[in-house]
């Protein structure tokens, strides 16, 4: 069993290590992924420990489904290009899971974009700390202001 210390997403969690912040509440935390595969690419996150979705609280999995609806319904009305949404989840290595906090990734799509979904796990755009600020910022007010789902 993995101690907080030894885990990345609860080192975010606990703001140990550092994190592009788009939405937190009790249970459920999500930020920009560092290596996005397209630019407003946000990972959500329990904020307890489930290594994997059978560890992960059924309802806690219902909220972070929630939330990433949220976010992705924020995501299209924030200004970054999006016209589509994928959500995906790797439960297990051979699922292609890295980091093993279970978390939803939340993908927005465009035309042409370089996102394919077999060559995925290898492929993102080259963004700064200060580019994941924005976008993470983007999004946090989006989530604010006029939406059909409100948080
Ligand atoms: P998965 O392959 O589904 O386990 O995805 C793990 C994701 O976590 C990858 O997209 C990584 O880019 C992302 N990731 C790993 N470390 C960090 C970090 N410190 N901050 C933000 N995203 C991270
Ligand atoms: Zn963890």
């Amino acid at each position: 069993m993995l101690s907080p210390s030894d885990c990345i997403f609860c080192r975010i969690v606990a703001g140990s290590a550092p994190a592009s912040v788009v939405y937190r509440d009790d249970d459920v935390f999500a930020f920009m992924d560092i290596r996005p595969f397209n630019v407003g690419h946000v990972l959500v996150v329990p904020v307890h420990h489930a290594a994997y979705l059978a560890d992960l609280d059924l309802d806690v999995g219902g909220k972070l489904f929630r939330i990433a609806q949220q976010i992705a319904d924020a995501t299209r009305r924030s200004g970054i290009r999006c016209e589509g949404i994928n959500l995906f989840l790797a439960d297990g290595a051979i699922a292609g899971q890295e980091v093993f906090h279970t978390h939803l990734h939340v993908i927005p799509r465009f035309d042409g974009d370089e996102f394919d979904l077999l060559d995925a796990l290898a492929s993102f755009v080259k963004v700064s700390r200060d580019q994941l600020d924005d976008t993470a910022a983007n999004i946090r007010s989006a989530i604010g202001s006029g939406h059909s789902h409100p948080l």
